[in-house]
C-alpha cells in the first residue's frame, strides 16, 4: 500500500490525539494522515454518513453516485490516494463523445452543439474550432478573434473572469461558451469569479503568449494528461469515501456518526470540543465541515472567519432519472449538455418549453462501465438546478424542480420525447455547493484566516470553502492541513 505524505516526517509524541470536525473528504483524508503518523483519532460526523457530497443512493435498483460523479485529473491527487485504497484497477476515463451546449442564437432561439475541444472554462484556445461559428455567430466570431490582435495589456486588470473575457472576446463568448461551463461546473456566474483563482497562471500566459486564446492553448498544454480533464470509479467514486472509514477503521480510528459540534474551546494545550451529549478533549483539532458551520464554531476564536458572514454557497437540486429508452443508447448529445444561463432566464417562446436545467449529465454515455452495467436500452440521466427555480411555483414541486419539469428538460436537452412511462425511477436530492474559494474577494479572507489558524497550536482548518471545489483540490489541501499540525 502506497504510504501517506507523513512517511518520511518526524512522527509527533506517542499518545497524541486528535479531534476532525466533519466526516466529508477534506476530514477523512485529514483523520488518514493523522492516524498513519500515529496519533489517536476521533472523526465526529454530523449526519448519519461518512463522505459529504462523495455519497451513493440508489435509484432504480441502481447505486449511482449523489453527489461527486468525476475527479479532477489535473493533479495525480486523486488517482494516488485510489491506489493507495486499493481501488487503482477502478479508475477509469470517461467517454470521449465529449459534452454538448444549449443555447440561445442571435435571433433568440434554443440551439444545441457539441462544445468546442481544447477550451478551459469555456475559453476557447483555438478561434478556428468550426463549431465556433455555429455558437458565436459571424459577428461574434469576428469579434472573439480581435483577441489575438488586441494589445496585451487589455483585460489585463480585469476584476472578473466576465470582465476579462468580455474585454478579449467579446460578450457572445462570455454568454454562450464561458457562462454555460463555469455555471453548470461550479454554481457560480464568471461575473463573480476572480480571473487568477480560476485558472491559475492567466494573467502570466497572456502577458507571455499575447492572446487570451493562445494562452488557453499554453495552459490547456501544460496540463498533466492530455485529453479528458476528469476520470472516474468504475462503481462510482463515492467507494473512495467508503474506502476510507474501512482504512480508518483499520487504523483504530473512532468514527461518531449523528453527532454535531456546538463548540470548540482551548485551554492550556487543550481542545474542548463540545457536541449535545458530552465535551470531548483532544491536543489536535482538525476543523473540516463546510463553510457555515466551521465558520460558526470559528468565529469566537478568530475575528478572520467572522469576515466570511453568512458563508453560504449556492443550493442546487439534482434530479436522477433511471428510463428505458433504447433511442438513447446512441447518445444523441454525447456525454451530457451544458445551458447557458440566458436560456431558463428567457420567457417561453411560441413552442413552448423553457430549458430550466443548468446542465445534464447522461451518465451511462458518459461511463461506459455504468453502460455495461446496465446493458442497452437503459439509461441514466442527471438534471441540475440552481434553487430557488426561475420560473417560480409552475415548474416547482414543494420548491424542488418536478418531475414534469425534469421530464420536459431532458427532451428538449436531448432532442427527443421521454415521456413518464419510460421512467423506471427517480430521485430528487438537493445539496448545497461549497463558497467558492474563486469568488471574488475570497482569496484574501482566505489567506488571512489561514495566517490567523496557524498562530494557534494544534488548530487546523480545511474544506473545499478553503481548498478550492472539487475532490483534487480538498484532498491536497487536507494532507497539507493535517501534516502540518502533526
Ligand atoms: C452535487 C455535487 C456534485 C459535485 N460533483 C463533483 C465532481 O463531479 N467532481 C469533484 O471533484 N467534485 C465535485 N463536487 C465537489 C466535491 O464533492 C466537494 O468539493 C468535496 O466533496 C467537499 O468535501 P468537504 O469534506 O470539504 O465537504 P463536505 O463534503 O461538505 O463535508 C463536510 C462534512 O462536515 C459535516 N459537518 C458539518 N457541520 C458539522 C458539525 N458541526 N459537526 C460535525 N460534522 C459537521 C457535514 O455533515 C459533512 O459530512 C460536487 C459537489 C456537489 C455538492
Amino acid at each position: 500500500m502506497t504510504e501517506p505524505m507523513s512517511v518520511d516526517k518526524p512522527l509527533p509524541e506517542p499518545g497524541t490525539t486528535a479531534i476532525v470536525v466533519g466526516g466529508g473528504m477534506a476530514g477523512l483524508v485529514a483523520a488518514r494522515e493523522l492516524a498513519h503518523a500515529g496519533v489517536s483519532v476521533t472523526v465526529i460526523e454530523a449526519s448519519a454518513h461518512i463522505g459529504g457530497a462523495v455519497a451513493p443512493h440508489e435509484v432504480g435498483g441502481l447505486v449511482l453516485d449523489a453527489g461527486a460523479e468525476s475527479y479532477a485529473t489535473r493533479t495525480p491527487v486523486f488517482a494516488r490516494l485510489a491506489e493507495a485504497l486499493g481501488l487503482g484497477e477502478q479508475l477509469v476515463e470517461p467517454s470521449a463523445a465529449g459534452a454538448w451546449l444549449h443555447f440561445l442564437d442571435g435571433r433568440g432561439q434554443p440551439k444545441s452543439t457539441p462544445l468546442p475541444k481544447g477550451a478551459l472554462l469555456g475559453i476557447p484556445g483555438s478561434l478556428d474550432e468550426p463549431v465556433l461559428r455555429e455558437i458565436l455567430g459571424r459577428t461574434g466570431l469576428l469579434r472573439a478573434k480581435l483577441d489575438v490582435n488586441l494589445p496585451r495589456g487589455v483585460g489585463a486588470k480585469a476584476r472578473s473572469l466576465a470582465d476579462l473575457v468580455r474585454a478579449r472576446m467579446g460578450q457572445a463568448v462570455l454568454d454562450r461558451l464561458v457562462a454555460p461551463v463555469v455555471g453548470g461546473v461550479y454554481s457560480v456566474s464568471p461575473e463573480d469569479l476572480d480571473p487568477e483563482e480560476a485558472i491559475p497562471g492567466l494573467r502570466a500566459a497572456i502577458a507571455e503568449h499575447g492572446s487570451l486564446s493562445a494562452a488557453i492553448a499554453a495552459l490547456r498544454g501544460k496540463a498533466t494528461k492530455p485529453g479528458s480533464a476528469v476520470g472516474g470509479l468504475r462503481g462510482g467514486v463515492f467507494q473512495i469515501a467508503r474506502a476510507l472509514r474501512t482504512e480508518l477503521e483499520e487504523l483504530g480510528v473512532t468514527l461518531l456518526l449523528d453527532t454535531s459540534v456546538q463548540t470548540l474551546k482551548r485551554t492550556g494545550t487543550a481542545w474542548h470540543v463540545g457536541t449535545p451529549a458530552a465535551q470531548l478533549e483532544a491536543q489536535r483539532v482538525v476543523v473540516a465541515t463546510e463553510a457555515h458551520g466551521a465558520v460558526e464554531l470559528l468565529a469566537p476564536l478568530l475575528d478572520e472567519a467572522s469576515a466570511f458572514g453568512e458563508a453560504f454557497g449556492a443550493e442546487i437540486s439534482l434530479v436522477t432519472l433511471v428510463v428505458d429508452l433504447p433511442e438513447l443508447d446512441a447518445a444523441p448529445r454525447g456525454t451530457g449538455v451544458l445551458v447557458a444561463p440566458q436560456v431558463s432566464a428567457a420567457h417561453p417562446t411560441a413552442e413552448g418549453q423553457v430549458v430550466r436545467a443548468k446542465a445534464l449529465t447522461h451518465a451511462t454515455a458518459k461511463w461506459p462501465w455504468l453502460a455495461d452495467e446496465e446493458g442497452p436500452g437503459t439509461h441514466v440521466l442527471r438534471l441540475s438546478y440552481a434553487l430557488p427555480l426561475v420560473g417560480g411555483a409552475e415548474t416547482a414541486d414543494g420548491g424542488q424542480p418536478s418531475l414534469e419539469l425534469a421530464l420536459a428538460d431532458a427532451s428538449a436537452l436531448l432532442g427527443l420525447t421521454i415521456r413518464a412511462e419510460d421512467v423506471v425511477d427517480s430521485d430528487v436530492l438537493t445539496w448545497r455547493s461549497a463558497l467558492s474559494a474563486a469568488g471574488l474577494g475570497q482569496k484574501a479572507k482566505i489567506a488571512a484566516l489561514r495566517a490567523a489558524v496557524e498562530q494557534i497550536d494544534g488548530l487546523a482548518v480545511t474544506g473545499a470553502w478553503l481548498a478550492g471545489n472539487g475532490m483534487a483540490a480538498v484532498i491536497a489541501d487536507a494532507q497539507a492541513q493535517a501534516q502540518r499540525i502533526l
